[in-house]
């Protein structure tokens, strides 16, 4: 829920009884779209900032930080990845960071919501400079029904860029779409999930796991990272993968510029912390 108090907006996590807010100079998109709330501000320090449904889902300065470690673990962990899926992710960011793998030969976007890439083109077109690489196709359509109907082992990596379990998103984070996604990766496929942050969500990220190894996926790890805008200021992206080990990645190519990931930094958050361990451990 965004609460707007004189020039803040707010985002409010009743359930911790935790709010955050961002000090906003002026209103750039005020959407009713047919599955959300869609919001775009100029800030006073943070550049232009998004909501959906209440729900800030990046600014300009710091969306870096999620972009890259919903792309790069996943692809470090597979030997070649050729075919990449990223399922929500409207607003391009994630697959910006994809693209600049070279080995990587298409990547297939499925958002519902048209009106968050064309907000994106508006107001972060930072994040949409690459999409009209021959690589990428744009659909836009629920993804739980675009898994449901993809065919069997087509898929070498699936990365699930979406909002929290309410509204559309909520069947992202249930047994039969993770399913869908076990079919539809190839052998040595991986996935990775927005998964939230332990701190206000450790319940969820729970659930989520549990039905990430009901679909089949025995090894998998949270990587817990910093997302300054989100509450609790940090998050999750919950890696999974058919068979194999999580712990064998390949090193970042050189050509590959980051600002928030490295191999050093993917093999030290490989390590759960204990506190994460004692929750998600017997899973
Ligand atoms: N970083 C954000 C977060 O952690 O909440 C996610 C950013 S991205 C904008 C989330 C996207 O998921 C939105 O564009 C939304 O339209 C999309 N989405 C939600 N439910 C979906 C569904 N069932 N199928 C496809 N896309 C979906």
């Amino acid at each position: 829920m965004s609460g707007k108090h004189g020039e803040w907006v707010y985002e409010t996590v009743e359930e911790m009884g935790a709010r955050f807010g961002i000090r906003v100079s002026e209103k750039l998109l005020d959407e009713q779209t047919p599955y959300q709330h869609l919001e775009v501000w100029r800030t006073e320090r943070w550049g232009n900032l998004m909501l959906l449904d209440g729900v800030i889902m990046l600014s300009s300065l710091e969306n870096y930080l999620y972009h890259e470690m919903m792309a790069h673990p996943a692809l470090q962990s597979h030997v070649a990845p050729r075919n990449v899926v990223i399922i929500g992710g409207g607003d391009c960011g994630t697959l910006t960071e994809v693209l600049s793998h070279k080995e990587v030969e298409s990547v297939v976007q499925i958002d519902i919501d048209e009106a968050v890439t064309r907000a994106a083109e508006r107001f972060f077109p930072e994040l949409t400079a690459r999409n009209d690489d021959p690589r990428v196709s744009l659909r836009f359509d629920d993804g739980v029904a675009w898994m449901r109907n993809a065919p069997a082992a087509s898929v070498d990596v699936i990365i699930v860029d979406s909002t929290d379990p309410i509204g559309p998103g909520t069947g992202l984070f249930g047994p039969d779409f993770l399913a869908d996604c076990h079919r539809v990766l190839r052998e040595d496929g991986i996935m990775v999930g927005q998964s939230e942050s332990p701190f206000y969500h450790m319940p969820l990220m729970i659930d989520y796991h549990r039905a990430m190894a009901a679909a089949g996926f025995a090894e998998r790890r949270s990587l817990l990272f910093p997302q300054p805008v989100y509450p609790g200021g940090s998050i999750t992206g919950t890696l999974a993968r058919k068979a194999g080990s999580l712990d064998e990645i390949r090193p970042l190519a050189d050509d590959i510029a980051t600002r928030y990931y490295s191999t050093a930094l993917h093999r030290g958050l490989l390590a759960t912390p204990p506190f994460m361990q004692e929750a998600l451990g017997d899973v």
